[in-house]
Order: structure tokens, then sequence, then C-alpha cells
């Protein structure tokens, strides 16, 4: 009996990417047995945190690096432990004491965003005091510095499609500034690709979601400066151990980062080659056009974009991405620009015959329609 069948769960497509609310991806075997063979051991955990951070550590070219429960944890742990530092009553005392140390953290207002969770509710769950600067549609270097003084405890950047991309500094631009006035410039890159490039980039503490790009189980990646990796590993004795990452996630992760880095993924190439097929399909429908978009984020990552003609079509792009989610096997999309008649789907979690069985679902939604 399947899981589906044993819980009543509904059957799901996953053509909206890597979702939280999905289940975000679905790990290898060799991700599968790292987690099966830490279950069945004990270890050491202080000598497991720092054995395997170390190694992922060479594996990227960090100074440091440490294993958290997700990347939303490892936000919260980067901002207390730039806050606390290694001052073990604060630490036991955090949110319970006034707060007399620097503890304001400064990110361009066009990152302040809500990635299913607000990024503020993580930086407040870590002690720290969102301060905004520049405006919402942009921030340069200069507008930047104007928001930082001696309150500040470091300098977010949030690097994600989630947020306003025109007229805002550069991951190089933001370190620049943060250093300038002896501040630590923490990067959230919870859903990006690329391991190296934000350290490259002059950040001093970068954060992954485990589950996302790297396809590892529920977990998060810091990678950074060694004092700061160390502060925010004694904050599994403060806020930290209400985020408890086990034996399994660490030795998974560790095992996904190392395939991730050495095994080429489906490139942007291959996903327009895997959706051909379904975008033909899709343009032979009245009232929907079809067409290869790439991730406005700039990641290698290209998506089928189905336009709604909601007068030939009878339905709106936001009818459709509802209707398919409430059919006999549940259909996701991406949804963000319903609102403009457009649905986007990833086609990296879907096989060619779930393609199949997502353009028979688009067109016997329109004859309903239409009929
Ligand atoms: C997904 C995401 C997070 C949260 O990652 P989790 O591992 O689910 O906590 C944080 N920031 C951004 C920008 C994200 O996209």
């Amino acid at each position: 009996m399947s899981l589906y069948e044993k819980y009543g769960l509904k059957p799901v497509i996953n053509a909206a990417g890597r979702m939280t609310v999905l289940g975000v991806s679905t790990p290898g075997p060799e991700v599968i047995a790292a987690v099966d063979d830490g279950l069945a051991h004990y270890f050491d955990i202080g000598d497991l945190v720092d054995k395997t951070g170390a190694y992922i550590a060479g594996l990227v070219g960090a100074e440091a690096a440490v294993v958290v429960s997700c990347a939303s944890a490892g936000l919260a742990q980067a901002v207390a432990a730039l806050i606390v530092r290694d001052d073990g009553w604060l630490r036991d005392n955090l949110h319970a004491a006034p707060l007399r140390v620097p503890h304001h953290i400064v990110l361009p207002k066009g990152h302040n965003v809500h990635y299913g969770a607000p990024i503020a509710t993580m930086v407040r769950l870590g002690g720290g005091r969102v301060v905004e600067a520049g405006y919402a549609n942009e921030c340069t270097p200069a507008q930047l510095a104007a928001a930082l003084d001696d309150r500040c405890a470091a300098v977010l950047y949030v690097k994600s499609h989630h947020c306003v991309q025109k007229s805002h500094l550069s991951v190089a631009q933001a370190a620049e500034v943060a250093h300038q006035h002896d501040l630590p410039l923490i990067v959230d890159a919870a859903a990006e690709e690329d391991l190296r490039a934000y350290l490259q980039a002059g950040a001093d503490l970068v954060i992954y979601s485990g589950a996302k790009a790297i396809a590892g189980p529920t977990s998060g990646l810091v990678l950074g400066k060694a004092q700061y990796i160390a502060w925010l590993k004694q904050q599994s004795s403060g806020i930290g151990r209400a985020m408890k990452v086990g034996k399994e996630s660490i030795l998974g992760l560790t095992q996904a980062i190392e395939h991730y880095l050495t095994q080429p993924g489906i490139s942007g190439a291959q996903m327009v080659e895997k959706m051909t097929p379904f975008i033909a399909s899709l343009n032979a429908l009245s009232g929907i056009s079809a067409r290869v978009v790439w991730d406005t984020a700039g990641r290698d990552i290209a998506r089928a974009e189905i336009h709604v003609d909601e007068t030939l079509a009878g339905l709106t792009a936001g009818d459709l991405v509802q209707a398919l989610k409430t059919g006999p096997v549940a259909i996701y999309f991406r949804g963000y620009k319903a609102n403009e008649g457009i649905i986007e789907a990833d086609v990296r979690s879907v096989s060619a015959a779930q393609l199949v069985t997502i353009a028979d679902a688009i067109r016997t939604r329109l004859e309903e329609k239409t009929a």
C-alpha cells in the first residue's frame, strides 16, 4: 500500500519547483543511504558537527561550515551569533533581558520579503531588530551606508527571486559597504545554486536551504568565517535548541553537497528539451499560449510560461491554477503571476509522462468551460 493510500493523501504532481508546501525535493539514493546510515549509528554529536562542517568547508572553499535544521534556522542563529558573540550569559538570556549590545540588522527594503514566512520574523527570533535601507524599488550602496550606525550588528542581503531586482546593489557592493563600517554581511541564498559565488563576493556568512537546489534532506547550511560559525554553533545551547538538527540530516546533507558538486544536474537547456513537446501541445489549445522563460534571479532554470486569455479560454489563470489543484491528481504550478494571466510550470521534478497528464488536465478544464 502506498503512503497516499494508507493515509488517504492526494497524489501530487509538482510543477511548482522546490516548494516547501509540496515537500521541496526528492533526494537521490545516495542521500537516502546516508540518512539511513546516520539513523543506525551513535556519534559524538559535537564531533559530527565539527568534522562534517570541516568536510563541507573543504568542498566549497569556505573557512568553516555548519549544518542546521533549515535555512530559516540558519538565519535566526546567524543573527543571534552576531549579536551574542561568545557571551554565555547573553546566550542564556536572549529575549529575556534588554539588549545593550548592537542588534540592528540592516537590509535593503526590497529584500524584506515573505518567502513562506517573513524574513523579519527570523531576524527577530535571533534577537535582531530589522532596519530597512533604501526604498521599495531601489537601494544603492550609499542608501545602504546611510542606514548603518553603531547600533548595527550586521547587514543582511537576500539573494532571491522573491526580492525586488531592479535598482538594487549587488552582493559585492553590499559586502564593501558592510566592511567599510566594520560590519559582517549575512547573505540569505536559500534557494540559490552557487555554493561559492557569495563568499567570493565578500559575504561573511552565507545560508542555503538543504532540500532546495542541493536536494538534500530537510536541513540548512551556513558557510563563512570561522569565528562567526563558531559563535553560531554555540547557539545550539541557546535558541538553536528549538531548531535541533538530527544526525541523519547532517550526514544526508553532507552527502548531498558532495553529490551536487560532483555530478552535473539537469541544465537549463535540458529543461527546454523536456518541455518542448509540452509547450507545443498547450499552444494547440484555444486561449492558451506557452513559451520558454528563464529564471528571473539568473539561475540556470528554464520554465514554461503559460498565458491564459480569459475571453477565449472562458476562465482566468487563477481559476485554472485552482481547478488543477483540486483534480484527482493535484497539479501544482507556480501561481505568483496568476493575477497577470500567467502561470509558470517548473519541469525539474516532473516526468515526461506527467507533462502529458498536465496538458490533458488543462485541455479537459478548458473543454468543460467552453462546452
Ligand atoms: C526557502 C527560503 C528560505 C527558507 O528556507 P528553509 O530551509 O525552508 O527554512 C529563506 N529565504 C529564502 C529567500 C528562501 O527562498
